[in-house]
């Protein structure tokens, strides 16, 4: 399989140069050339497989030209080391949880994944992962990649906009993750990330990376889930709809690739914060980045999604279809919040702010529809992670895991940084 860049379908590379790149020189995100598509029968049988064995057929649909039938078990195995339960929590609505991993947060799938991946590719060579963090990727990340031999993780994140469990997950490891404390935003970080890549003065000297979901390592294995949740619906379930709480939208792209690759879903509802520039993009306006703005739901402050372009490729670059296919929606914090306190009151279920952004988003597109659907929206976090928010907002203490507490006993270790690309330049010249 050859992947291609946005920026440039006829700039190709294979999946080796794809997932050591990252990005590609133009900038692109890559694609795969092609979509395989399962048969429905497949699909149907789904409902009879466990998780893993779903994720087996998907993966080798898409990377059996490249790895092997034992790799392709191992990175599965490697990634699905927990469930994801399809959580019904009220009529024709439910949740999938994706926290029951490590960091307790949906990016352990993509880490994992990614990880493994790299050192089946890696060959001996030494490589520096670059990785801009607005909270839950530098854990899911630090935590996947920690001890994974030739690999390096820096993790560059804005300094007191990330909660202190985040912090932790991340600044507590040590060993070959380097966390940098950037003073300013996370488009700043996000901004660095990519400078460096493109740095000449850097080329020859080190190998760099990234595990953002900027990488089709990270991107790619994320629609797994989506297959899994569609097996677990009810028998004779009717319209699928997903809602996913979205900051730069490798999640929700996905999930899209699910699609393209055979998986019926009708909507995908694109779920976020006042951070709304997909939102607007899909009711008609053009493309806008703009510098991002500080919410509860932090994991999703995103100014400038990176992945906005391989949504526009999922679709051939068809913008009529990609906006009749994904519907956006977005909340202030305090519709947020409102949300959180009425479903706990109304089902006993406890959401954290991302979840009950996508959760909003699931009902209102629901509610503006004639037929019934089955919805999904999907719980990307534990609400321990957010335990302020969450505590302040229910007023009750929750319940934390021990695996998240333990986090909470290291000590941070991180180097403050500007948020200016020559300082971390340096930086990264320095420990050559
Ligand atoms: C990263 C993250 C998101 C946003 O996911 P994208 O793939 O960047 O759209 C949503 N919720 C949580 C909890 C996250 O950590």
């Amino acid at each position: 399989m050859k992947y291609f860049s946005t920026n440039d379908r006829t700039h190709t590379v294979s999946l080796q140069e794809a997932v050591i790149q990252g990005l590609a020189p133009d900038q692109g995100l890559y694609m795969p050339e092609s979509i395989p598509v399962l048969s429905p029968s497949l699909i149907q049988r789904m409902r009879e497989m466990s998780f893993r064995e779903i994720g087996y057929e998907v993966i080798a649909a898409l990377f059996s030209e490249d790895l092997s039938v034992e790799q392709i078990r191992d990175l599965v195995d490697h990634t699905l080391q927990f469930d994801a339960p399809l959580v019904q929590i009220e009529e024709h609505v439910f949740s999938l949880e994706l926290f029951h991993g490590p960091t307790l947060a949906f990016k352990d799938f993509g880490a994992r994944f990614c990880s493994k991946l790299m050192s089946l590719l890696l060959d001996k060579q030494q490589v520096k992962v670059l990785v801009a963090t607005s909270g839950d990727t530098g854990s899911a990340v630090a935590n996947g990649f920690f001890g994974v031999e030739g690999v390096e993780v820096v993790i560059l994140y804005p300094s007191g906009k990330v909660s202190e469990l985040q912090e932790k997950q991340f600044t507590t490891l040590g060993g070959n993750v380097t966390a940098l404390e950037v003073d300013g935003v996370f488009d700043d970080c996000q901004r660095m990330v990519k400078e460096a890549f493109l740095d000449p003065a850097l080329k020859g000297k080190m190998l760099l990376t990234s595990a953002n979901s900027i990488n089709i390592a990270r991107w790619i294995p994320q629609c797994l889930y989506y297959f899994y949740a569609v097996s677990r619906l009810p028998e004779g379930h009717g319209k699928i709809a997903f809602s996913v709480p979205s900051g730069n939208f490798g999640n929700i792209a996905a999930g899209m690739l699910a699609e393209r690759a055979g998986l019926p879903i009708e909507v995908f509802v694109a779920a976020t914060n006042v951070n709304k520039v997909v939102p607007a993009y899909l009711e008609g306006h053009p493309f806008a980045p703009k510098p991002s703005i500080q919410t509860i739901s932090n994991s999703m402050d995103v100014g400038n999604p990176s992945n906005f372009y391989r949504l526009l490729a999922l679709y051939g670059g068809d913008e009529a279809m990609l906006r009749d296919k994904v519907k956006g929606y977005f909340y202030s914090d305090s519709q947020t919040s409102e949300a959180m306190k009425a479903v706990r009151k109304s089902t006993g279920y406890t959401m954290d702010p991302h979840g009950a952004v996508a959760y909003l988003g699931l009902k209102d597109f629901m509610a503006s529809q004639e037929e019934p659907y089955e919805g999904i929206f999907l719980e990307t976090a534990h609400p321990g992670k957010f335990r302020d928010v969450v505590e302040e907002t229910l007023d009750e203490s929750l319940d934390m895991p021990s695996r998240l507490m333990d986090f909470m006993k290291g000590e941070k270790k991180s180097i403050p940084i500007a948020n200016d690309y020559q300082a971390f330049r340096e930086f990264l010249l320095q420990s050559v």
